[in-house]
């Protein structure tokens, strides 16, 4: 146990030796930052995560070319290198092997996360380093995975082994000379999806992935969202949300350059960046969206009205079965009428005692108070009339409305019997 400590101790010294002498001769020889290359994760026969109707590999593919695309037209002094261009299969060991075959300054990988949880959701960046949550290192084993269906896995990742401890503080160790720099452009790229995506933002991340593991620049690995979750498998398959993720991974290389070379070139706005026809087409289905949740909201609201009025249609039923059995003369006061009928619980009758509405000569007329003699009424009258000058009594009997004279005479048939 203990010669085995020792052995490792021995190994981490040679070893950070090794990146010192590596990161000087690599910073003597590059003064500029002008070479970045773009990984697609996965392809071929290696779809990476599977969504309800679109694969990880078409989607990173169509970010990582327009990243390129990005780059090439509007940073000419920085030369973009693919690890794949087209739907095809290419070892994880091969894609360092091409950044550091043209030391290149900046390698990003571009992913998409996956879960059995439905609703887990958001975009996070990695660079290398030991997991510290289990989180972390579920996705790190998820995208390491590919090298189990690679032939001599042997020979090309040295025996690794995915589930192994000792493995995971060896591939630490290889990415430490380039931490701060992964981390920090791992930063810039979540910063610009925060504010150019309503993502939430998982945050900058360290794990040990295989496809960072034996690069020889800074390099990070990208989730750009959740093909698992309905909702981003849609972003993320679709143009504006393409073009927006691959405009906010160019807006951070940019601002990376700019530190690297400590220079000040302009950072363009997002929709700049994004082609005009993407924009319209996004602002008409935003603008389809809206009409669509207005049309819903009057339809409810319309609804509602509809079980309202049928509510206070049978409540007034009620009453006029009441009063039937009674077979009193009511007396009410008169003060509007109107076309559309109106809900005796509107706000406009607020303050009016026992509001009753009935419908005559095709208008709706909306009376208060309910008396059982014309004085009363006549009473309440006056406090009517503050608010409503032309209101007057009127009088009912079995549910309809009849002239005062009626009344009076049934009134007074009924005091006599
Ligand atoms: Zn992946």
């Amino acid at each position: 146990m203990k010669s085995k400590k020792h052995r490792y101790c021995i190994f981490y010294i040679f070893f950070c030796i090794l990146l010192i002498s590596n990161v000087a001769l690599s910073q003597s020889s590059t003064e500029k930052f002008d070479k970045v290359v773009i990984d697609a994760g996965h392809g071929g026969i290696k779809p990476g995560a599977i969504g309800s109707h679109s694969k990880e590999k078409d989607i990173t593919l169509a970010v990582a070319l327009k990243v390129g695309q990005l780059i090439n037209e509007n940073l000419k002094s920085v030369k973009v290198y693919y690890t794949r261009v087209i739907d095809q299969d290419v070892d994880l060991y091969k894609r360092s092997t091409v950044a550091n075959k043209i030391n290149a300054d900046l390698f990003i990988s571009i992913h998409c996360n996956s879960s059995t949880a439905k609703n887990s959701m958001g975009t996070e960046t990695f660079a290398m380093g030991l997991a510290k949550t289990n989180q972390n290192l579920a996705v790190a084993k998820k995208e390491n995975s590919e090298i189990l269906t690679e032939a001599n896995r042997e020979l090309n990742y040295q025996g690794f082994d995915l589930n192994s401890p000792e493995n995971d503080i060896l591939l630490s160790l290889y990415q430490n000379a380039y931490l701060s720099n992964s981390l920090e452009f791992a930063n810039m790229i979540q910063k610009e999806y925060i504010k150019n995506t309503s993502m939430k933002s998982r945050g900058v991340k360290q794990a040990n992935l295989v496809v960072l593991w034996k690069s020889s620049m800074p390099a990070v690995l990208t989730e750009i969202g959740f093909i698992s979750n309905s909702q981003e498998e849609a972003y993320i398959s679709s143009d504006i949300g393409q073009w927006t993720i691959a405009s906010s991974i160019f807006r951070a290389i940019i601002e990376y350059k700019n530190k690297s070379d400590n220079m000040s070139l302009p950072v363009p706005e997002i929709n700049s960046l994004i082609p005009k026809d993407v924009l319209e087409k996004e602002r008409i289905r935003k603008e389809n969206e809206r009409l669509a949740n207005i049309k819903e909201q009057q339809q409810l609201a319309e609804e509602k009205r509809q079980r309202e009025l049928q509510e206070q249609e049978e409540q007034q039923q009620r009453q006029e079965e009441t009063k039937d059995e009674s077979a009193e003369v009511i007396y009410r006061v008169q003060f509007s009428s109107s076309l559309k009928q109106i809900s005796i619980s509107d706000n406009r009758f607020n303050g009016l005692e026992d509001m009753y509405s009935y419908q005559e000569n095709g208008k709706w007329k909306y009376a208060s108070g309910l008396f059982a003699t014309q004085s009363e009424a006549l009473e309440y009258l006056k406090k009517v009339k503050e608010t409503y000058n032309d209101a007057f009594v009127v009088a009912f009997y079995k549910g309809k409305r009849i002239s005062i004279v009626e009344a009076k005479r049934l009134s007074n048939k009924k005091t006599e019997s």
